[in-house]
């Protein structure tokens, strides 16, 4: 009976491996077993490149291979040499005790048989597995040290992000910004600051028919890694990585070689917002909704303002830096107003409220003469209700005299309400809007509301620019009321 043998094959990013696919590995280890008279029982092979050339990452193949071995199922193990077989020392002491334990033999195309029976042997077997780990600790050395020159070059590696070009090839090849996605990412930023869902965004663009940077339309998770990148605003972010191939310390920050896209500030804010741990990723349909949203105007260029989430961002210094709500204007070429969010609510919830009280009725839609002489008459009703009440509790009036006031009062009553009904704004749900309560109805009223009301009043709200400088102090002249233009 022949021997059962076993082929394993290797490619990888070493010197040897590079030369070497595993298709010539497989052949060249075919021709041995013939030349041997053994039958080929399996062929095992592993992929190390796409693995990370000195990656942990166990190979699937050869752990597979160890078990059939040690169960029995292989007498021999041909690979192509030593190297090919181990990557590690400590993988060397794997074969010896494999040897020993289920009494597997290894044999290579480019050094025979491996004496893994004699003490000579082994430690032959030792040192040639400690100069192939040497040669694929060079190579990964090598590797990471190309990695750490580019990234500290701020040069860009990889495939083409969105918002950029990739000019020139090789050594020479640098991003130029793409002017039409850059203004697409900057126009992302913004809606993401304005509380706009991810899956909204990624939706419209899909729907504009603008794709990501390979062609493909936008998924939530890819907009928002797209959002997170350091390169947004001109960094080169770069992982250290450890023999192991794993990562080592923190990733370190360089400038890129290119021009950014939003500014760091921004950039903060979108990354503090983003990775949020309260934020649902996809919050679709729940997109916050503030009063001016949509409703106010830029002074600069004439577009609406959004509003912003509030969020506290922890510095790497560990301050932190909180910015509050506010309004923008979100248009990429202006971006040019923004106001604390609070102060312009506060004013012009005063204007409105100071507006309604006086004249909320007619505003609202309403006959303020026929709402004011039928307020006047229930008024007077429930006096005459009242009245009898109290006689009758003091005594004075029977049941039966109250019964007949009520009698009567009760249906004039009712016709009164009707006629102020009648004199109201034409929506019932606006009534409490018009009048003494306004001030309590207002301060009670969700946005929604409270952006119908603005709108029905017809008022034109521009937020004008105020120049450079955080922090002043609010200025309710930059902030102008108006009736709006019929
Ligand atoms: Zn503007």
């Amino acid at each position: 009976m022949s021997l059962r043998a076993a082929i394993y094959t290797r490619i990888s990013n070493d010197s040897e491996g590079r030369e070497l696919g595993v298709a010539r590995q497989e052949k060249d280890c075919r021709a041995l077993a013939e030349r041997e008279g053994m039958q080929v029982v399996e062929v095992y092979s592993d992929n190390d490149i796409s693995a990370s050339t000195n990656s942990r990452t166990p190979r699937p193949g050869y752990l597979r291979m160890l078990d059939d071995a040690e169960a029995g199922r292989l007498d021999v193990v041909i690979a192509y040499s030593t190297s090919r077989l181990t990557r590690k020392v400590r993988e060397q002491e794997d074969l010896i005790e494999l040897h020993e334990q289920a009494g597997t033999r290894f044999l290579t195309v480019a050094a025979g048989w491996l004496d893994l029976a004699t003490a000579a042997g082994r430690l032959n077997a030792r040192v040639l597995g400690s100069v192939d780990a040497g040669e694929a600790e060079r190579t990964a050395e090598l590797a990471r040290r190309k990695q750490q020159e580019l990234a500290e070059s701020g040069r860009h590696n990889g495939p083409r992000p969105f918002g950029w070009n990739i000019e020139g090839k090789g050594v020479d090849q640098r991003l130029t910004v793409n002017e039409a996605e850059a203004a697409v990412l900057r126009e992302c930023v913004q809606r993401v600051l304005a509380g706009e869902g991810l899956w909204k965004i990624a939706n419209d663009l899909n729907t504009r028919g603008i794709p990501t940077s390979t062609g493909k339309p936008w998924a939530t998770q890819v907009l928002r890694r797209v959002l997170l990148r350091d390169r947004n605003y001109g960094m080169r972010k770069h992982q250290p990585l450890g023999k192991d191939g794993k990562p080592k310390g923190s990733p370190m920050l360089y400038r890129g070689q290119w021009e950014p896209i939003v500014d760091a500030e921004t950039h903060d804010r979108v990354v503090a917002l983003l990775t949020d741990p309260a934020r649902k990723s996809n919050n679709r349909g729940t997109a916050p909704k503030y009063l001016l949203t949509s409703v106010a105007y830029c002074g600069e260029c004439g577009g609406h303002v959004v509003g912003t989430n509030e969020f506290t961002y922890r510095l790497q210094s560990g301050k932190t830096r909180v910015y509050p709500h506010a309004y923008k204007c979100p248009r990429a070429g202006c971006m040019k107003v923004q106001r604390r969010m609070a102060d312009v609510d506060d004013h012009v919830s005063r204007v409105v409220v100071g507006l309604l009280a006086r004249d909320g009725v007619r505003l609202l839609g309403g006959d303020p003469v026929a709402a004011e002489s039928a307020r006047t008459r229930i008024a007077e009703l429930e006096a005459k209700l009242a009245v009898a009440a109290d006689r009758f509790a003091s005594g004075e009036w029977t049941d039966d005299m109250v019964s007949r006031i009520t009698a009567q009062v009760r249906p004039q009553l009712q016709t009164e309400r009707d006629r102020l009904r009648a004199a109201q704004p034409a929506d019932d749900s606006l009534q409490q809007f018009a009048g003494a309560g306004v001030a309590d109805a207002w301060a009670a009223a969700d946005v929604e509301t409270r952006k119908r009301i603005i709108r029905l009043l017809r008022m034109r709200i521009t937020i004008h620019p105020v120049g450079p400088g955080n922090g002043r102090a609010y200025d309710p002249a930059s902030v102008t009321i108006a009736p709006e233009k019929a």
